[in-house]
């Protein structure tokens, strides 16, 4: 059965053919680790951990990259704006060297979680810098760069393609369309390749290079670090549909002016999670975090099965009614799995139903991953009188390949359900006081009560966005 993916490129649904026979280059954008990762991250994380579930399962190997970016994403992704690690570990009175150390290990943490398959390589933009000299240098001399005001500069203009996958309309954009356009660009969409010269406050993280000391624009590094684990031209390329019109519009511009060959073949891009009627950002300040999910009773394997509700091409809103839905949803699975696993001996075998329901398993998910679908497939098959409950049990694990939901570990998660592991009303009342010690500069007290909860298996961080707390791993 041919697995169709929707690829942003063509705007069309298309039959996925790999350019090896049975393996598949799959670079994913990590996240910027200058805070948690929100849930909206999250979303696109795991659709992307479905896509590689279902290559898996259709047989492929899949050789998948993430960078994690502790340089050079500025608060906006158009090269202006501070560097957002920088400003973080300012306000944090660490160095960016720690701030990317902490919020990498959280974010792996959440990704373990929510059973998300690591990635083979998931690696540090700032281990990279060498590979993206060298892009940059490849570009300077095949002419796609400038250098101005001591930054060097992509000239779009030089890139006959620029801005297909968005759509650009890059003709109508004159220089001067933009408010407080860097008025050392040529064009408003040129974007920075390798900074000398910060435009905000000094950063510290700098290397040397043919330009000077400094450091890598944003965009660069998805580039080199995808073509040094993946080569010229991969496969599959994903991120959140805030990606397309700048981020990986720079990327394959980089990519195919250095190489001159197609670098991407699929690009898949995941909508955004809703709160509030706004996409969830960090800088919009309004986000939820794992963590904070947990506390309010909702965990992982619940956001997870909340996700896999809605095609990943579809908005998802959030609220405290969807989050209560899939949590009794996902605990009704968790119970009927729990009472088909006891009741095994009762089957009644019936071959010709089970390859039916595995054949409309396959069909919703390589219709483009279509899990509200392939959930739907599994349910109705949980209800069904054709088959006992041996071929029931062994349907549902096969299925749980994909959806990822540990329903093999049906007992451990109600028996986790049942004893909370922490009384999380007295952690709350802690960290209060604690705020209120703070607040007046009594930090004996204060360290006492850190202290108490690191007793309790509970670590408290205070960043920019306030006090977060989580359990210790
Ligand atoms: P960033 O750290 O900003 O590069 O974001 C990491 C990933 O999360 C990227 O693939 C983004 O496109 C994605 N993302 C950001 N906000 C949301 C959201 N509200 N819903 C879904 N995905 C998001
Ligand atoms: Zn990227």
């Amino acid at each position: 059965m041919s697995l169709k993916l929707y690829n942003t490129f063509t705007r069309e649904k298309e039959d996925f053919v790999p350019i090896k026979k049975d393996e598949v280059g799959l670079y994913t954008c990590g996240l910027t680790v200058y805070n948690y990762a929100h849930i909206g991250n999250l979303r696109t994380y795991i659709f992307e951990d479905v896509l590689k579930r279902v290559l898996i399962f259709d047989g492929y190997k899949v050789i998948h990259v993430m960078n994690i970016t502790d340089i050079g994403h500025l608060t906006s992704d158009a090269d202006t704006g501070e560097d957002k690690m920088v400003k973080e570990a300012k306000k944090e009175g660490k160095d960016v060297w720690e701030i990317a150390d902490y919020y990498t290990k959280a974010f792996e943490k959440d990704l373990k979680q929510l059973n998300i398959i690591p990635p083979d390589h998931h690696v540090k933009a700032t281990a990279h810098i060498r590979q993206m000299i060298d892009l940059i240098k490849r570009l300077e001399d095949k002419g796609f760069t400038y250098i101005a005001d001591g930054n060097v500069y992509f000239d779009i203009s030089k890139f006959k393609n620029y801005g297909k996958l968005a759509r650009l309309d890059v003709k109508s954009l004159k220089p001067g369309a933009r408010i407080k356009i860097d008025s050392a660009k040529k064009n408003p969409l040129d974007f920075v390749l390798w900074f000398t010269k910060s435009k905000f406050d000094d950063q510290e993280m700098k290397w040397d290079s043919p330009w000077g000391r400094g450091y890598p624009g944003w965009h660069i590094e998805c580039s080199a670090i995808s073509m040094c684990y993946l080569g010229d031209s991969f496969d599959i390329h994903c991120g959140g549909i805030d990606h397309i019109p700048v981020h990986h519009t720079n990327e394959i511009a980089q990519s195919e002016a250095a190489t001159g060959k197609k670098s991407v073949n699929y690009w898949l891009h995941a909508e955004f999670l809703i709160m509030n009627e706004e996409k969830m950002s960090k800088s919009k300040g309004d986000f939820l975090t794992l963590t904070k999910l947990e506390e309010m009773g909702y965990p992982p394997m619940v956001y997870r099965y909340f996700c896999l509700g809605a095609h990943y091409r579809q908005p998802l809103t959030f609220s405290d009614e969807a989050i209560e839905t899939a949590k009794y949803a996902y605990n009704r699975l968790v119970n009927i799995i729990i009472e088909i696993k006891k009741n095994r001996d009762e089957s009644k075998p019936n071959p010709e139903y089970v390859e039916k329901v595995i054949q409309e398993f396959q069909e919703k998910i390589n219709n483009d991953l279509n899990m509200p679908e392939a959930l739907a497939v599994m349910w109705q098959m949980l209800r069904s009188n054709e088959i006992g409950n041996k071929e029931k049990y062994e349907l549902v694990l096969d299925f749980d390949r994909i959806f990822g939901l540990q329903l093999d570990k049906a007992e451990q998660i109600l028996e986790e359900e049942a004893q909370q592991k922490v009384d999380v009303k007295l952690v709350e009342h802690l960290i209060k006081e604690r705020d209120e010690a703070r607040k007046s500069k009594n930090w004996a007290k204060s360290d006492e009560i850190r202290h108490k909860l690191s007793g309790m298996g509970v670590e408290v961080r205070d960043n920019a966005e306030g006090t977060f707390w989580r359990m210790k791993s």
